[in-house]
């Protein structure tokens, strides 16, 4: 081409790029950003971003995953032309930057002066909590179109990675039904679902399990593809104190996060508030509400990796639907915030009136400026402390103890075990497998043990993870009473998981061998032939119980043994599940194996000749119009280990539609919910009429349809709070001793307490005689002797003076010698109790099998 040509059409080009006419939000979604009664919806979020991409050099889009219910999951990246189109360069320096292993300083400074800092901003993480999905067309729209200068020059230096909603599925969902009910008495109500097909709220309680495919979708982007060096989350609050939190936070904090980092935290929080101040935007809040101790949500998660993670929280309106409030209505009540007054960290009270969804987006939009702003003027020092946080956690793994942890083969449940270190390497921890034997102390550690040593740059993060929390006694004064803590206090992942899991505390050497894939075992399923007569699972491996739940549901012949199982020179402890040969089942069996890490041993007749025959169950999960997380988790749990069941809702249950279940599972859900679909509580006040079709619980038909569904046989499994209502229902002769018991006299909001379990029972096969529950706000038990239609085992109790394991226990003394899980019987059917959180977010692996087992041998025998 002719070089005054090509010079020519590459200045139009870049000018007829420049002048890029952008469609905005309005003029696409026909009416303003923010309006009242008016939202878009995940199909407008994405075809918006999607036409400001195809329309300005400033945006571009990508699909990050896939959602739980198969929507693209996407993000937009946001830059000016030239950062953009040198991306793959900045996102390089990122990575060498986060491990300053075998980067000297001097290399690190010129990175510094090159890169630029990653703002990641993510949105609508609770699908209600609606207005930054909104927010974010009218951001990107300010910067594609040229109209906001500030954002524009911080872009300079900056690169804003911004996932309009982290819960695509629940967004569609609540729009959906906000515009179902608008303009009715409804609008704004409740949905009688949970809008994630899971977890609900609970998907901000995900962020190190990594159970979800949006969390796995995001932890890729935190750790792997982008590696943020700052993120901020926005959410909404309730609507009657402060307009919007920022950080900083409320004590108390966690050890292991830099304290570098912390501060970062409170310059970009404050750096936040001052840009709202300026806009004369009042009722900004900071050093208060929310802590800074725990572990589980997405903006968390990025302090134990030196990535800088903030928070907006901003007063809710009634989804998009404004709201009136007095002046009298606004209230503290709350940690750093006890009246609604004017206070150093709230110098600018909001004095009420209405409040509507574009006043939560003028909040939004002042402080996404804010923050890149601030970003931008301290770019070098944003990346050069990431390194140098890096650099700090290497070296303190190297001279301080612990110096890492140790997964001493061979374990109980080897495929836990291998989900343990899947979630560890999913957050970027480095792990490693000792390839021979090797000494520590006295301790001999076998080859196949899994290392995780403690000098790499998320050492933070593993130690969190690995060791024991204890939950830190802050007071404003001597005086007042400690700081009570917002989420869990205990979260410690062997416990949590039943695995061995050793802390090592003096320098050690290995022959070590980092683990590039995760470490499921790849078992070739045994030739069969005529001595074999099947195949056993060992019992305390979960993956166990998922086979032998899918092949009784493809017709197979399901066995268990009552007693130990010969296996050659080895042997499977009572419990073991058994499945007899027939055509196709070696199919079925690779197949399991392939999938879920199942593991098949051969057998023969004899081994085989003192199993019983187990059934196929039934089992119904009761689901609440009053969503419950605690449901979705269950479903969680039994989608994953191929557990059948059908959901059954208030209707079924007072229709008497029960009759043919084996199981009936009420989850952690308070009795007022089951018997008449109210919150009662703190929650209460804020609880509306849901519509016609959701009202009300089971109602006492349906209390007598549970009595009748026990007494015929059937098997009532509770956990936590549903406890107190089948004790009730049934009048059974249990008490639950925590009843009364004020926060001063007991308390334990998400500790991990040790139990002794009861060997020998078959609900309690497969667990070691001591293990680890998790409990929060749970029952515990005093039984009685057995009378007329009742008796009781006692399957799993608490024998230590304080059983305290993880977290915080106030009040040790009542749970001792108490029962923490019981079956009772009732008639010809059973009840079991569990006082704790068998399943809690699908974390405590170490306690499925207590479900798995109380599944199997329900029902009518
Ligand atoms: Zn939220």
């Amino acid at each position: 081409m002719h070089r005054i040509l090509f010079l020519f059409l590459t200045v139009f080009f870049i000018a007829s790029a420049e002048a890029a006419e952008v469609r905005s939000p309005e003029e696409y979604l026909g009416f303003p950003i923010g309006a009242d009664r008016k939202l878009a919806d995940y199909n407008e979020v994405m075809g918006y971003l999607d036409e400001l991409a195809a329309g300005s050099p400033w945006v571009e889009t990508e699909t990050i995953g896939t959602t739980t219910l198969g929507r693209p999951f996407i993000m937009a990246v946001l830059s000016t032309p030239d950062n953009l189109s040198n991306l793959s360069r900045y996102k390089e320096i990122s990575r060498k930057l986060a491990d300053p292993r075998g980067l000297p300083a001097g290399e690190a400074e010129q990175l510094i002066k090159e890169g630029k800092t990653f703002v990641l901003i993510t949105c609508n993480l609770h699908s209600t909590e609606i207005a930054s999905a909104q927010a974010a067309l009218e951001l990107a729209y300010e910067i594609a179109s040229g109209e906001n200068d500030m954002a524009r020059n911080a872009l300079e230096e900056t690169v804003l990675f911004l996932i309009p909603s982290l819960n695509p599925d629940g967004l569609q969902m609540v729009v959906d039904w906000y515009e179902k009910w608008v303009g009715t008495e409804y609008e704004g109500c409740e949905m009688p679902w949970l809008y994630h097909h899971y977890v609900g709220h609970d998907n901000n309680r995900d962020w190190f399990m990594v159970n979800l495919a949006e969390t796995r979708a995001v932890f890729e982007v935190y750790f792997d593809t982008v590696i943020p060096h700052v993120v901020l989350d926005m959410h909404q609050m309730w609507s009657t104190g402060a307009r919007l939190f920022l950080p900083q936070f409320y004590p108390p904090a966690n050890v292991n996060v830099d304290p570098i980092l912390y501060r970062e935290i409170g310059l970009l929080g404050y750096a936040m508030q001052l840009e709202c101040e300026e806009r004369d935007l009042a009722g900004v809040i900071s050093d208060a509400y929310f802590t800074a101790y725990w572990e589980g949500t997405s903006m968390m998660t990025p302090w134990w990796h030196n990535q800088v993670g903030l928070l907006s929280e901003a007063a809710s309106c009634r989804v998009a639907t404004p709201v009136y409030i007095d002046e009298v209505e606004l209230e503290g009540g709350s940690k750093g915030f006890p009246r609604y007054e004017h206070r150093i960290n709230f110098p600018n009270p909001w004095p009420g009136g209405w409040w509507r969804l574009r006043d939560i987006v003028d909040y939004e939009l002042a402080i996404a400026d804010g923050l890149l702003d601030c970003c931008a003027r301290h770019n070098e020092r944003f990346l050069r402390n990431f390194y140098a946080m890096g650099a700090r956690a290497v070296a303190q793994g190297k001279n301080e103890p612990p110096y890492g942890f140790v997964i001493p083969a061979p374990q109980d449940d080897p495929v836990t075990a291998a989900r343990m270190i899947e979630a560890l390497m999913l957050g970027g921890v480095e792990v490693h497998e000792a390839v021979k034997d090797f000494m520590i102390g006295n301790r001999l550690y076998r080859a196949g043990s899994y290392v995780i040593r403690l000098d790499q740059p998320y050492r933070a993060y593993a130690k969190d993870l690995l060791e024991v929390q204890e939950y830190p006694d802050i007071r404003a004064s001597e005086k007042e009473d400690f700081v009570r803590p917002y989420d869990v206090t205990g979260w410690t992942l062997p416990m949590q998981m039943g695995i061995a899991c050793e802390e090592i505390d003096e320098p050690f050497e290995a022959e070590l061998r980092l683990l590039e894939n995760y470490p499921y075992a790849e078992h070739a399923l045994p030739r069969e032939n005529e001595n074999i007569w099947g195949f056993a699972l060992d019992p305390r491996i979960n993956a166990s119980y998922a086979a032998a739940f899918a092949l009784l549901e493809n017709g197979h012949t399901v066995l268990r043994a009552d007693e130990e199982l010969a296996l050659g020179e080895d042997a499977l402890p009572a419990g073991a599940l058994l499945v007899q040969s027939r055509k196709g089942l070696t199919d079925d069996a690779r197949a399991l194996s392939r999938d879920l890490h199942a593991i098949f041993h051969p057998v023969t007749g004899e081994s085989a000749a003192a199993a019983r025959r187990l059934k196929p169950v039934k089992t119904a999960l009761f689901k609440p119009w009053r969503a419950s997380m605690d449901e979705g988790w269950t479903r969680y749990l039994f989608d994953t280990h191929l557990v059948p069941y059908e959901n059954v809702t208030n209707e079924q249950i007072k229709e008497g539609e029960i009759g043919d279940y084996d199981a009936l599972v009420l989850a952690d859900i308070s009795p007022d919910i089951i018997k008449k679909g109210e919150w009662t509580g703190e929650y209460a006040r804020f609880s509306r009429p849901m519509p016609p079709d959701y009202e009300g619980g089971i109602e006492d038909e349906g209390v007598e349809n549970i009595k009748k569904f026990v007494a015929g046989g059937g098997t009532l499994i509770c956990f936590g709070r549903s406890c107190d209502f089948a004790i009730e229902a049934l009048e059974l002769p249990v008490r639950n001793v925590l009843e009364k018991a004020g926060p001063d006299d007991f308390y334990a909001p998400g500790s991990i307490l040790e139990v002794a379990f009861r060997e020998g029972h078959p609900v309690t096969y497969g667990m070691a005689g001591k293990g680890h529950v998790f409990f929060t706000n749970s029952p515990a038990f005093a039984t009685s002797l057995p009378f007329g239609k009742f008796d009781r085992s006692i399957l799993a109790a608490y024998e230590k003076k304080n059983p305290l394991a993880s977290g915080l226990l106030i009040g040790p003394e009542r749970l001792y010698r108490r029962a923490a899980l019981v079956e009772m019987t009732y008639d010809r059917g059973k009840v079991l109790l569990f006082g704790f959180r068998p399943q809690h977010r699908c974390q405590t692996a170490g306690t499925y099998k207590l479900i798995f087992n109380a599944l199997l041998e329900s029902g009518r025998k």
